[in-house]
């Protein structure tokens, strides 16, 4: 009913957010997007389980978005119903001084998932092609050539093991200052309202081109980005499970073989 690879990054093109969706105004009515997402949640903890018990290879899932945007209610909605014990999330924070004395990779590879887990990475290595750029935290020299490493690293993760897919959950300026202005009006949220946001907002076409680049050189065979239009909140969460559900689908996973025979066993 939901063909993903609609909203997968093609290599090699140029992404133009102006003119990607943020939201879905597709056939698929809510009532019916709400029960497929049931179902495949049901498959993800089946699948994930499988994933654990075949113990060779992992996922990696990575998050990236503008502020507010709904990053930790769609970790929550599509990971939280599966058994934790195979999901490790990490938030990725502005670097602490002992990962700043570190190569930008070094945090990132240390929390990549185990054999056998899925990992959620929300915010990643790409930040530092994103927020490094766009504040110029690091000269262009040094930034123009992490995109080459990113898609490196990114393959000698595929190569080892490690199956890898990557949202971009995408927000109109409009719908942030909506999300924003709920957290201001609501006490209990404002914890979640940070004023430096906002000087992140001011510089939002900035972010914009540098979201392009990154969608646009990094959206490889062996770790495509897709774009989530994420101001449908059900169809987002529906996307995205529907996207995990067929990478761990497509890996063919196997129980391993038993190294008893089970009929034989008699327990007293
Ligand atoms: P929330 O939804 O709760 O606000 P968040 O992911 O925005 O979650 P914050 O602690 O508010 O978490 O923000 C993390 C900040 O750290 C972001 O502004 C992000 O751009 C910044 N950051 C992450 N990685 C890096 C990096 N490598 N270099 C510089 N800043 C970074
Ligand atoms: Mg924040």
């Amino acid at each position: 009913m939901l063909n993903t690879d609609d909203y997968r990054i093609k290599p090699g093109s140029k992404v133009k957010l102006a003119r990607t969706a943020t939201s879905y105004d597709g056939p698929i009515s809510r009532k019916d997007g709400e029960r497929a997402f049931k179902r495949l949640t049901k498959r993800l903890e089946d699948l994930q389980e499988a994933l654990y018990a075949e113990g060779k290879r992992s996922v990696l899932t990575i998050f990236q978005a503008m502020d507010a945007a709904g990053k930790d209610s769609t970790v929550r909605n599509v990971f939280g119903p599966i058994n934790p014990a195979g999901v490790r999330v990490t938030s990725f924070k502005a670097p602490s001084s002992l990962e700043l004395a570190h190569d930008y990779l070094w945090r990132i590879h240390r929390n990549a998932p185990s054999d056998g887990t899925i990992g959620v990475f929300n915010r990643s290595h790409y930040e530092d092609v994103l927020i490094v750029r766009v504040k110029g935290l690091a000269p262009k020299a040094v930034w123009e050539k992490r995109y080459d490493h990113i898609n490196a690293f990114e393959q000698v993760l595929a190569d080892e093991g490690t199956v890898i897919v990557k949202f971009f959950l995408h927000i109109s300026k409009d719908y942030q200052k909506v999300r924003l202005q709920r957290r201001l009006d609501n006490p209990d949220k404002h914890w979640k309202f940070n004023p430096a946001d906002l000087a992140e907002r001011g510089l939002w076409d900035d972010y914009q081109e540098a979201y392009e680049a990154a969608l646009s050189r990094c959206s490889t065979a062996a770790a495509p980005w897709y774009a989530v239009p994420a101001q449908t909140r059900w169809f987002r969460n529906l996307l995205v499970a529907s996207v995990v559900v067929e990478t761990l689908e497509a890996m063919k996973l196997k129980l391993p073989e038993p190294t008893f025979d089970a009929e034989a066993i008699v327990i007293e």
